[in-house]
């Protein structure tokens, strides 16, 4: 039964990343796929250019640099997407390709920005740059419209945990034929992170380079059957739409007579997975708090996003989680509950958010 769980699981991954390319399984988490992605694609001393939208994408560059590769961070802010512009312009400087990988992420989970990585490929191909183009799909994948193979990554890593609504403990990488063909460049590659007999095995225990983690592909394989299956992926992706139009709406509601705004202005970037909340003056720990203690709703912290504070949780922001297993009633309690929250607290706040964010199910149901 594992086996063919197992080859069904393999065959369906790419099917949700939308690729042709092969997928492979790690037994750790998101950092387990953006270590292997690295270890399978770069040696010691390569540069690698960092896009960073928020902290995610800065976070996997420090790992690649404590993998002996240089990395470079072009900064676009913490409420705004990469500019393709300006990477054009950073790519052509690179006559001599210094640059071997750009790293990047779909969502940013603490800001909350996403990333065109259409526009970001079309950068890379006016440069007419041979870096790879290596895409952290983590926060969204099954959340939000990816296409690995039509946008031009050669390697995507994911996670389960997230839109894949499965626990915590695997991770994924995706990769297409340049990636594999950088792969076959290098002198050596750890056996464990190694995604050549992992996704080429002779043998089945090759597929996890030890023994399989049986619980995490039982749950794994029936979140598959439900996003490609039983819902279908264009359908789980207008919904993650709607959720999160129906969050954009209720902050729009509140933000009219109150501080509170989404981190990300154009609705055109912001993530359909999850929303950064800025409260301005307003506590958003005091805020977090009385959520969690009156009515056992657990906001996500603010990521900081701020200068020295980052990395710690700082007090003018939230993040409202809208990924993976989420429905109507899920969704408007939480708003309720946030609502409840600001009239507790004495918060201000405009009064027709929840109406707002009723209208948004009303309608997409229509
Ligand atoms: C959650 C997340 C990670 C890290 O995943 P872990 O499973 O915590 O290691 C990396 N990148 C993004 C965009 C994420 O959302």
């Amino acid at each position: 039964e594992l086996l063919e769980i197992t080859d069904r699981i393999l065959a369906d991954l790419p099917r949700v990343a939308r690729t042709g390319g092969k997928a492979a399984i790690y037994i750790g988490n998101g950092h387990a796929a953006w270590e292997a992605a690295l270890a399978n694609t770069l040696a010691a001393g390569d540069l690698v250019l960092v896009l960073s939208t928020g902290r995610f994408a800065k976070g996997w560059g420090q790992m690649a640099e404590t993998l002996g590769l240089r990395a470079e961070v072009m900064d676009f802010g913490t409420a705004a997407p990469v500019d393709a512009d300006r990477l054009e312009a950073r790519l052509r400087a690179d006559g001599g390709a210094e640059v071997k990988a750009v790293l990047t992420v779909h969502t940013d989970t603490a800001s909350s920005v996403r990333n065109d990585i259409a526009a970001i490929r079309s950068a890379l191909d006016a440069a007419g740059h041979p870096a790879l183009l290596m895409v952290d799909c983590i926060a969204d994948l099954a959340c939000e419209r990816f296409e690995m193979d039509d946008w031009g990554v050669d390697v995507t890593v994911s996670g389960s945990q997230k839109g894949l609504m499965t626990p915590p403990g695997l991770s994924f990488t995706f990769h297409g034929a340049r990636a594999a063909e950088a792969r076959a460049r290098l002198p050596r590659v750890s056996s464990y992170w190694d995604w050549v007999p992992r996704t080429e095995p002779e043998i089945f225990y090759q597929k996890f380079c030890g023994t399989a983690p049986t619980h995490h592909l039982y749950g794994l394989s029936e979140a598959l059957t439900m996003i490609l299956e039983e819902e279908g992926i264009e359908a789980v992706w207008a919904r993650h739409r709607v959720m999160a139009n129906a969050v954009w709406a209720a902050l729009e509601g509140w933000g009219a007579a109150g501080p509170l705004r989404c981190n990300v202005e154009d609705r055109a970037h912001r993530s359909v997975a999850v929303t950064s909340v800025r409260t301005g003056e307003a506590d958003a720990e005091a805020l977090r708090g009385w959520c969690d203690r009156e009515a056992g709703l657990t906001l996500g912290v603010g990521l900081g996003l701020d200068g020295p504070a980052a990395g710690s949780r700082t007090e003018g922001l939230f993040r409202i989680g809208h990924m993976g297993h989420l429905n109507p009633p899920m969704l408007l309690g939480t708003l309720a509950t946030i609502e409840a929250g600001l009239k507790a607290l004495g918060i201000p706040h405009g009064d027709g958010a929840l109406s707002a964010a009723t209208t948004v199910i009303a309608k997409a149901g229509s």
